[in-house]
């Protein structure tokens, strides 16, 4: 089965149907943050890493029922404590290297309500993404 592979440097996403390797095949780029990642959630992604808000793991969940998840650097904590999108609950791991904002689509819910928070809740995150400013990392020197 496919699946689509997003550079985090150049944002090339590269659709192939087995793994390929740590490193970004377009030529010139070199990188080795290459994720795979859902179609539902791919721009939203690449809009807040442009912008500075850099990402780690994330799912767009899935109709069947499970969490919309994106992990963030965990710098952004404080940011998204005060501007997580609405109905989106913030997680910190314990040893608070991870943090990141998750949405759980019910499995007890009928189909349609399933598809359409599916939807719903992925729109939500690429308008939240889309209306952010430019994030600029707290400095303490
Ligand atoms: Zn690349």
């Amino acid at each position: 089965m496919d699946k689509t592979f997003l550079c985090m440097r150049c944002y090339e996403t590269f659709v192939v149907d087995n793994y390929f390797g740590d490193t970004c095949p377009r030529s010139k780029c070199g990188s080795i943050r290459m994720f795979e990642i859902d179609e539902a959630i791919l721009e939203t992604i690449i809009i807040l890493n442009q912008k500075c808000y850099e990402t780690s793991c994330c799912c767009s969940g899935h109709i069947s029922g499970s969490n919309i998840y994106i992990g963030f650097h965990p710098q952004l904590e404080n940011f998204l404590l005060n501007n997580a999108p609405s109905g989106f609950e913030l997680i910190t791991t314990s040893n608070r290297k991870n943090t990141g904002i998750s949405y759980s689509i019910p499995r007890e819910a009928s189909y349609s309500e399933r598809m359409r928070l599916f939807s719903d809740k992925n729109i939500e995150l690429y308008n939240w993404a889309s209306s952010l400013p430019i994030y600029r990392m707290v400095d303490n020197d």
